[in-house]
């Protein structure tokens, strides 16, 4: 297959596949990231013969060399993207051509070989109409996608693998947060940081999560929910959690976010929401903000709302900001009207209940 051939999966179904009546029962309460559907996406590439071998096959443990690459010097990026059963019955993927487009980006970054973005939805389309019936039908429920790729040539020298490995599998998740939404509360990381100027903050790879969990542990240790990094340079700016982007929501009705300036990973939910925000005529600025005024403006009640955002998560309130032995809370410590209301915009827009007028949409039938 060339690089720019149509993006046509073999499909080998799974000899036996999960049987209906034990599907229901794993989908009854699936958690987030635990139960995984009978089949997965693979696409091998070399430098001899470029993309090939497009195959939707059963979902199985891997066989690999203790010396392929990614296991020693973890060239490994990932994607995180939802199928959701759309209200008239259908099914859609909400914005896969960012994916694919940001996942390119991850490649070029860690020198991995970029996999064609018709290729990248058309594994993400061939999987979802594998393993439709994974989709759960609950509130909030969803097919949650995680395409990724490996370095997989055969050699401890230290440079771009030949080889990768690229894989979608999938995982039938209930609404992220049990028992409702609630607020959050998060850890100002003053010790660690997770992204440097010039480093790999705004490619999804393995290697910032690997970075950022020994912060997050501290964080639970503190007894709060997430973490929140500081930049890398100033320990001043704050810039995102381990894997949500955070908006401020003030008084006055003014939304910010940091900006992207390479140190931030550039969230698709994030780009959604400022989209939404401007069409329904917020003040919208993607500036800067300092801990220390984060910290005065709550306090002052200049600020009034805080909310990180992802696709797992999709929007979740901040309730409450842990620093040291102090800390703050956030308006009333619950969930704000701003940030209700634009979970619930965008939410309407991935379930097909409110127009779709970015074609945001990418139906599967
Ligand atoms: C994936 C990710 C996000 C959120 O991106 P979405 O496209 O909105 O899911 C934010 N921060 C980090 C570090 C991430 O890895």
């Amino acid at each position: 297959m060339s690089t720019d051939a149509p993006a046509s999966f073999r499909h080998q179904p799974h000899p036996t596949p999960v049987a209906a009546a034990e599907r229901a029962e794993r989908l009854i309460d699936p958690g987030f990231g635990q139960v995984f559907t009978d089949h997965m996406a693979m696409v091998d590439f070399t430098d001899e013969a470029g993309w090939h071998d497009a195959r939707i096959v059963a979902r199985a443990p891997l066989t690999m060399d203790p010396a392929s690459s990614v296991l020693h010097y973890a060239q490994e990026i990932f994607e995180g993207l939802k199928a959701y059963r759309l209200a008239d019955g259908g099914t859609a993927l909400f914005r896969p051509q960012a994916n694919a487009t940001r996942f390119r980006n991850s490649a070029r970054r860690m020198a991995m070989a970029e996999l064609p973005e018709e290729l990248f939805v058309g594994s993400i389309e061939a999987l979802v109409r594998a393993d439709a019936a994974w989709i759960p039908e609950s509130e909030g429920g969803a097919l949650y996608l995680r395409p990724f790729m490996i370095a997989s040539e055969v050699f401890l020298g230290v440079k771009p693998s030949a080889r990768y490995t690229y894989m979608a599998i999938a995982s039938s998740v209930g609404a992220y947060w049990k028992g409702g939404a609630r607020a959050i509360s998060i850890w100002v990381s003053r010790e660690h940081t997770r992204a440097a100027p010039g480093g790999t903050g705004a490619a999804k790879c393995g290697g910032n999560y690997a970075a950022s969990l020994l912060a997050q542990s501290e964080a639970i240790r503190q007894g709060c929910d997430q973490v929140v990094f500081l930049d890398a340079a100033e320990r001043r700016w704050v810039e995102e959690l381990g894997g949500m982007n955070v908006f401020f929501v003030f008084a006055d009705g003014t939304l910010r976010t940091p900006p992207l300036t390479g140190t931030i990973l550039p969230g698709i939910t994030r780009d959604s929401l400022l989209t939404i925000a401007r069409a329904q005529g917020l003040r919208v600025e993607e500036v800067p903000y300092s801990i220390d005024q984060w910290r005065s403006d709550a306090e002052s009640g200049v600020l009034t709302e805080a909310f990180a955002c992802g696709t797992a998560a999709v929007v979740t309130a901040i309730g409450r900001v842990a620093d040291g032995d102090a800390g703050f809370a956030i308006g009333s410590g619950g969930i704000g009207q701003i940030t209700r209301a634009l979970h619930d915009s965008l939410v309407s827009i991935q379930r097909g209940t409110a127009p779709d007028r970015q074609g945001w949409l990418h139906r599967i039938d």
